[in-house]
């Protein structure tokens, strides 16, 4: 049976954030338990294009909208990849599969009398080209401060004020439709006040999909309709949706909205809109004007994507509002991942190892039922399933750690080391490594969903050589690890995290990734860590040389290769720099608690290249990077202006 599952699509005015990250990974994390349910699911994604912001954003950066646009969609499509999103099919708004549908939907509408002409008339900036709904007349442009104009526009205008009996009913006949509860309120009350029409359509705008004269679909007909233009173009019988997954912010357009128009057009209805909470960032609302996004990739460079998805799944409430932080997630990660499951993984594979030759060893039988462990695997099977079909994800990992828990108990009973050395205790080790290991098992296959990497990492170490992926969740059941099979090659999955050095690289790549992101936009953000280098000591000039001295000194330019902390010294980065030899030069410089190596890489740099090599903590220092401090203060590097070649003089 197949599940057409959705994320929205994501605006391209902004590069992907946290947020966007956390929707689409509930998404990919639904997919994979729809298929370990027997299902066929198919999940789509991709990127809205249109409007007035993204045809100024391309202004401002000298581009045409479709190239602006191509570039942030490109940065979307990207990041899904790298942390392993399993999307079938990414659409964006500006291609003609999208446009023809939404043409399509149009006419439907139109020709069954649920689109008429009318006009719209609102306080207009001029020079901005926009209307801005909100103002009274007199009032003066929000964006610019100019004064604004009443103006009226012609606009298609979609009846949705005939729709609200009708979507009552839907709602009343389909409780479920909008989850969870509070947003189905919410909605209800939305509706039950009265729905006016909607416009969709401008004559202002030029970059949009366009329907008759100047005409364009104005914002949610055309978002929307997204998601079946999927359907229509790669396979009819996807729709209706089974999901449509939303932060609560657009609930209503896709719980109202979204309906209204597939009525109208006399097509089936979705079949829930699930709305999820927001990510704060402790305990604030994320946005630009706080500067307080998280970025998705310092954090899978520095944790790993699984880290995250663990985090974010078990830290909040799906549906609720919940917050991150890189302290939460470091001390997470490293009580419950590296001390929790990769704890009990690593132990009980190396047990098996050790006594009874890496081979998974028989139980007794009466093991099947009556053990403890047995009793506690039942329970997390059926609670961890339940929490997960109803999406209460923290709800059924907190069962699956309530299981392990039971484990590492069970481990300190037994003692297996002390019974490894009484010969006539040979049964009651072998149950105690088996019971141990099939709980490995069973909590492994419950979390795939939620941990795809690790989860199937750890299965293989089991000896397992099924796909983890297609396990069918209905038949796991106590009892099912087979005796005899060769355990696998044991690695550690979850190593333990230094929090301080962790939280410091997250917060430095973050800034990198800031200032990148904003560049796409034709932005630039100053270094947030930059500071001053005032304090230190003025020292008097040292006494006069010649110029022969100074030749002696050869100075060149220098481009950083690559920087990494010098273990065990905090003062010290291991560089390579190419100063335009055959070879770079390794360098180790005293500069670490002024410069994250991040910032180093790619950074041109004044190297002095002849002095005597010399060794710091073992490693051979064969130059000296030029920086600048008065005496007792944080060195800052010598830079250059203009772009200098790599290997040019100083003199
Ligand atoms: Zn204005």
């Amino acid at each position: 049976m197949k599940y057409y599952l959705t994320t929205p699509i994501y605006y391209v005015n902004a590069a992907p954030h946290i947020g966007h990250t956390y929707t689409t990974l509930a998404a990919d994390t639904i997919k994979r338990l729809k298929r370990m349910q027997g299902y066929e699911p198919v999940l789509t994604t991709g990127t809205d294009e249109h409007g007035q912001k993204v045809e100024r954003s391309a202004q401002a950066m000298g581009k045409s909208p479709a190239e602006f646009a191509t570039v942030i969609s490109n940065e979307f499509r990207s990041l899904w990849d790298r942390i392993g999103i399993q999307y079938d099919h990414f659409i964006r708004t500006t291609e003609a599969r999208h446009h023809e549908t939404v043409k399509w939907l149009f006419n439907r509408c139109l020709e069954r009398g649920y689109i008429y002409k009318g006009s719209y008339t609102g306080q207009y900036c001029v020079p901005d080209e926009t209307f801005h709904n909100d103002l009274k007349p007199g009032d003066p442009c929000p964006v610019c401060g100019r004064p604004t104009e009443i103006v009226t526009e012609e606009n298609y205008f979609f009846k949705l004020s005939a729709f609200t009996d009708k979507l009552l009913k839907f709602y009343d006949e389909n409780p479920d439709f909008i989850l969870p509860e509070a947003r189905r309120n919410e909605v209800l009350a939305f509706v039950r006040g009265g729905l006016t029409d909607l416009s969709v359509s401008r004559t202002t705008i030029q970059w949009g999909i366009p329907i008759e004269g100047k005409h364009v679909v104005y914002v949610w007909f055309d978002a929307l309709t997204n998601y079946l233009s999927v359907a229509k173009d790669k396979d009819e019988s996807l729709w209706p949706a089974d999901l449509h997954l939303v932060g609560k912010e657009i609930a209503r357009f896709h719980a109202v909205f979204w309906p209204a128009f597939l009525m109208a057009a006399d097509l089936p209805l979705p079949k829930r809109v699930f709305a999820h909470g927001w990510l704060l960032f402790e305990n604030d609302k994320m946005s630009k004007s706080r500067g307080n996004i998280v970025r998705t990739d310092p954090i899978r460079e520095v944790m790993g994507i699984e880290a995250l998805r663990y985090f974010l799944f078990r830290e909040v409430v799906f549906g609720q509002d919940g917050t991150f932080s890189y302290d939460a997630l470091v001390t997470r990660y490293n009580s419950e991942l590296a001390n929790g499951l990769g704890n009990l993984a690593s132990r009980t594979l190396t047990m098996i190892k050790q006594y009874r030759d890496g081979v998974i060893p028989s139980a007794s039988t009466e093991l099947s039922v009556d053990h403890p462990l047995a009793a506690a695997a039942r329970d997390a099977i059926d609670t961890a399933s339940r929490a997960f079909d109803t999406f209460e994800f923290s709800k059924g990992l907190e069962a699956i750690w309530a299981m392990l828990s039971e484990v590492d108990r069970f481990i300190v009973e037994q003692a297996p080391w002390k019974l490894a050395k009484q010969p006539e205790a040979a049964q009651q080790l072998s149950d105690a490594l088996y019971a141990s290991a099939e709980t490995l098992r069973i909590a492994v296959a419950l979390l795939y969903p939620v941990m795809p990497e690790s989860t199937a990492n750890i299965w293989s170490q089991l000896g397992m050589t099924s796909d983890l992926a297609t396990l069918e969740l209905a038949k796991l059941a106590w009892g099912q690890l087979a005796t005899g099979q060769p355990i696998g090659v044991i690695a550690p999955v979850f190593p333990r995290i230094e929090a301080n050095s962790a939280i410091d690289r997250m917060r430095a790549l973050e800034e990198v990734e800031t200032a990148r992101q904003a560049k796409l936009f034709g932005k630039e953000v100053p270094a947030k860590s930059e500071e001053p280098a005032s304090e230190g000591t003025l020292l008097p000039p040292s006494p006069k040389i010649d110029i022969d001295d100074f030749v002696k000194v050869d100075i060149r330019v220098g481009k950083v290769l690559t920087a990494e902390r010098v273990k065990g010294a905090d003062k010290l980065l291991h560089l390579t720099v190419d100063i335009g030899e055959p070879e770079p030069r390794t360098i180790v410089a005293g500069i670490a608690l002024s410069y994250q190596p991040e910032q180093m890489v790619g950074r041109k740099v004044a190297i002095v290249a002849n002095l005597h090599p010399r060794k710091l903590r073992g490693i051979e220092s064969n130059g000296m990077i030029v920086a600048a401090s008065l005496e007792g203060a944080k060195p800052v590097l010598a830079g250059f202006l203009e772009d200098v070649p790599v290997g040019a003089r100083l003199k």
